[in-house]
């Protein structure tokens, strides 16, 4: 038979009714070692990355010809025919000219806001835990190749088709395959050949979750030859990029489109048949007028804004996962937040060590080494305690982590609490990795926040079992019947004594553990739960200090004057969880609820208690999911932390879900809107600013660019019905529209956080975004703008220049109007009138500068003169037409600072 290579037979073949055995052998893999580093290089390059293949997107051309399939762009196209019929050559080849750039502008913008949605898709690819030449190790899902040995634990997404070799209790979620919603049990036994998918349990599927137990299997497929692979076509869909308001505002200019084109065409109607004037001028006012009230370039902008925000948010490791979720940002009233990592540094130290005779205390410095115990203040030599090597052996041992050395520190990998037992271990003498040859594990029960404990089942080479427990010590004092005492025996166990260390221990603000243990015989193979829930033998308590993240410290005070309420819930004892909640100045720290309290208290009393505390401990993931639903009947809009496979739940009820991105889970990131990529509490508080700013930013970008075509269209209609001259011609304002509107608003997308935007309460979720105060300044600028445009035009007039000459000092105060109001709508909140608002957002004096130059090219190049009629401006005029902006700052900054002065002697009356 010829060689059978795993390239030729991988891949594209079913193996659930193989036996793990054969499966391994044929992939050439090995179960303990795995594939070697060049092995897989090699396979690499023949299978390709593990990564379903790219959706496909549209080509650049069918992108491009998009901007033009928009109704405003078949109205002027038809409206430049039109006009060409009527020998208007000039406007139609401006009108196509202005299509044109109008599409170049928004496929470019389009592009740039794509580019940045997937930078951070790619930010949130997933990892695998995978054994490499021997060696456990976290790569990018993408590396994988047939013959990976892969391991998988609660939580994780499954990164590639694996044929398992081992599981434990393994239960795993397909409903991305089957539809099935329950999760299945799945193991290594070999199934029928003609097994229909839901029933391969021997397999697990890449995309599917795991929601309980642990697994390792070996790679058979990646990437396209994967079941989900092959079924891909259904998911290859794409997130749009768009939000509630975004689609809000489209339906809204979509309905303004059409009220204008229905008025344009009464308009002319009225003009021709009834004024009796000429239908030739009278067709071009109207195209005029349709340009000029349509606001072409806002959906474009709106989209930019939100594209640019969401990558700000990014760059402060923020990752969204839902678009939407910045909206909900802004009206975000609290903040339920975790405490280990997120509050805390997550670098753990072993302080305290408390046995049934001695409380020691150990010295040194985060992960290193270096350092001793101290008993009643005197170093001590802890190979003289027996029970507290006993002890410190067990804590090593009952164990998953590991110290390596690296750039001169040692640094954990796994759990960083873990971690710290392993070096205070070494501070008892004790090399974990020794010992672990001494007395080597045969079987293990993993931790799980549900039941707070982790016990592992050991052998030493002289035929003695041990079980070790470590775990919350409330939990392990139920488990416990017996102490361990200083001569090595054991005694029936103080309840009080112990309790009293643990209240001890936790009220300074350590993170209490206990250890336990269990003699057992030699061929005790495997540990069941009920094998560890009954009389084990307490060893002592461990006392790890956590301190609080400076930065998180800061955030909540931020937080609180911008009217957010931080509330922590967390795993921990009570008294851990309120001394680190004094040091971090959470509002009520005076009083914590622990998972006991919530499930005695009474159903009408979730709401006012949810409300009224601010730290909640030794709860479990249901508890967190029923306080989301309180405070969410109480109105709040909150943001909830979780990093468990059972905290999917409450992220997803929550408003805004946030996941930690380095400890959390694959089924936790599905869950959440939002994944911190640095597990920090004070990213939340950046990410609550960078969403506030972004509606400010969606909002200014409406306020400045209504008025102007408010502003245009009112001095067109009112020049029509006073039967006057038209002041600008409908070129001019195509050219004011598509050109200098969209460089100028183009700016606010840029625009930084306006000083206060942490110190207002949270936007009411329902306020609409066109309110009252909205709608006025709209009014009241599209007035002066017409008050401006007219004045200088009629001015000219007087003053004995040409039609074609005070139209463009029309145009030209038209564009620094626009200039001004720039200034003036990018502070909503406070006065412009301060050089560091004025000039703090680079993009807007390169957009100024941009619109400037454009506009001194519009007005004096000869080639602008044939096409826009226009006339160079003299320095008298050109002063005047500065002098009206000015004019226009001023009156809005006075109506602005009234507004707020009434509004701040409301709020103190009402007070
Ligand atoms: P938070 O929800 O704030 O992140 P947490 O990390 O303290 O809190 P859990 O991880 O649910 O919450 O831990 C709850 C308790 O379980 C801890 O206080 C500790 O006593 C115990 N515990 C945590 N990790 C382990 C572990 N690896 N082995 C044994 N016990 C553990």
């Amino acid at each position: 038979m010829a060689d059978l290579k795993p390239e030729d037979s991988a891949q594209n073949r079913p193996w659930h009714h193989l036996t793990a055995e054969k499966v391994i052998a044929e992939l050439r893999s090995d179960e303990q070692e795995g594939i070697s580093e060049e092995e897989a290089d090699r396979r690499i390059q023949r299978y390709g990355p593990n990564r379903l293949p790219e959706p496909k997107k549209r080509s650049l051309l069918l992108r491009f010809l998009s901007h033009f399939h928009n109704l405003l762009i078949y109205i002027l196209v038809a409206a430049a025919a039109i006009a060409g019929l009527l020998g208007h050559w000039v406007d139609t080849g401006v009108i196509f000219g202005v299509v044109l750039i109008n599409a170049v502008i928004g496929f470019v913008q389009e592009g740039k806001a794509e580019k940045a949605l997937d930078a951070i898709r790619n930010m949130l690819a997933p990892r695998a835990s995978v054994v490499r030449d021997g060696t456990r190790q976290n790569l990018s899902a993408e590396a994988l190749v047939p013959g990976d040995v892969v391991l998988l634990e609660p939580g994780d997404k499954v990164p590639a088709d694996l044929r398992l070799i081992k599981s434990k209790n393994l239960q795993i979620q397909e409903a991305i395959l089957t539809g099935e919603s329950l999760p299945v049990e799945k193991s290594p036994t070999s199934v029928d050949e003609r097994a229909a998918i839901g029933d391969r349990r021997s397999v697990a599927f890449s995309g599917t979750l795991v929601s309980a137990g642990q697994g390792v299997g070996v790679v058979v497929a990646t990437g396209p030859a994967t079941e989900i692979g092959r079924i891909s076509g259904m998911l290859a869909e794409v997130e749009r990029v768009t939000t509630p308001l975004l689609r809000k505002m489209d339906r809204f200019s979509r309905w303004l489109s059409v009220a204008i084109v229905v008025s344009v065409v009464a308009i002319f109607g009225v003009g021709v048949w009834l004024q009796g004037q000429d239908m030739n001028t009278m067709f071009m006012t109207v195209v005029g007028l349709a340009v000029a009230a349509i606001p072409e370039g806002l959906p474009a902008i709106l989209t930019v804004t939100l594209a640019l925000g969401v990558q700000r948010m990014a760059a402060r490791h923020a990752i969204l996962r839902r678009l939407p979720a910045v909206e909900t940002l802004g009206s975000v009233t609290v903040i339920c937040s975790d405490k280990t990592g997120t509050l805390t540094r997550n670098e753990m130290t072993v302080r305290t060590v408390a046995t049934a005779e001695h409380t020691f205390k150990t010295s040194g410095v985060g992960y290193d080494l270096h350092g001793g115990f101290t008993l009643d203040d005197g170093e001590i030599e802890a190979a003289k305690y027996p029970h507290l090597i006993e002890l410190m052996r067990a804590a090593a041992l009952c164990n998953d982590s590991a110290l390596r050395p690296h750039q001169g520190q040692w640094i954990v990998s796994g759990d960083p609490m873990e971690g710290a037992l392993l070096t205070a271990a070494f501070k008892a003498g004790l090399d974990y990795r020794r010992e672990g040859k001494r007395v080597p594990r045969t079987d293990a029960i993993p931790f799980d926040s549900d039941h707070r404990f982790m016990a592992t089942l050991n052998h030493d080479h002289d035929g003695n079992g041990f079980i070790w427990v470590k775990g919350a010590p409330e939990r392990l004092l139920e488990m416990c019947s017996w102490q361990r005492s200083g001569d090595g025996r054991s005694a029936p166990i103080e309840w009080e004594y112990w309790q009293e260390r643990i209240d001890a221990i936790a009220a300074e603000g350590q993170r209490v553990l206990a250890v336990a243990m269990r003699p057992t015989h030699a061929d005790h193979v495997e540990l069941m739960f009920d094998e560890v829930d009954h009389d084990l033998i307490l060893l002592g308590l461990l006392g790890l200090m956590d301190p609080p993240r400076e930065e998180a410290i800061a955030a909540i005070s931020e937080c609180r004057s911008a009217g957010i309420r931080v509330k922590m819930i967390t795993g921990d004892h009570a008294s851990t969880a309120l001394a680190i909640a004094r040091q971090l100045r959470l509002e009520n720290c005076g009083e914590a609820l622990t998972g006991q309290d919530l499930d005695r208290l009474p159903e009408q009393d979730w709401v006012e208690v949810s409300e009224r505390v601010d730290v909640f401990a030794r709860t479990t993931p249901e508890h967190k999911l029923k306080l989301v639903e309180a405070l969410q009947k109480s109105g709040h809009v909150l943001a909830m932390t979780g990093d468990g496979v059972n905290d999917a739940p409450a992220l997803k009820r929550a408003d805004v879900g946030v996941a930690m991105g380095r400890n959390g889970t694959e089924a936790a990131k599905e869950a959440a809107e939002m994944v911190l990529a640095d597990d920090n509490f004070a990213s939340i508080a950046q990410a609550v600013r960078e969403g506030r700013t972004v509606y400010d930013n969606l909002k200014k970008a409406i306020l400045f660019l209504l008025p102007v075509n408010g502003g245009e269209s009112m001095t067109i209609v009112v020049a029509l019905f006073a039967g006057l001259v038209m002041p600008i011609t409908p070129l001019q304002i195509l050219w004011v529209n598509m050109v200098s509107s969209v460089a100028l608003a183009m700016a606010l997308a840029f625009e930084p956080p306006e000083p206060n935007v942490m110190r207002r309460p949270p936007r009411p979720p329902a306020e609409p975004i066109l309110s009252a105060l909205l709608l006025w300044r709209i009014a009241f600028v599209s007035f002066l703008f017409v008050v401006g445009v007219f004045g200088i035009f009629l001015l000219a007039q007087t003053d004995g220049s040409t039609l074609e000459e005070a139209r463009t000092y029309a145009v030209n105060t038209l564009v620094t109007l626009e200039i001004f109001y720039l200034f003036n709508a990018r502070h909503l909140g406070t006065t412009a009138l301060h050089p560091k608002r004025m000039f703090g957002n680079r993009a807007a004096l390169i957009a100024v500068v941009v619109v400037i130059v454009l506009q001194l090219t519009f007005t004096y190049a000869p080639f602008m003169e044939t096409f826009f009629d226009t006339r160079p401006v003299d320095f008298i005029h050109g002063a005047e037409i500065v002098g009206i902006g000015v004019m226009l700052f001023l009156i809005l900054e006075a109506e602005k600072g009234l507004r707020l002065w009434v509004q701040r002697r409301r709020v103190r009356q009402g007070r």
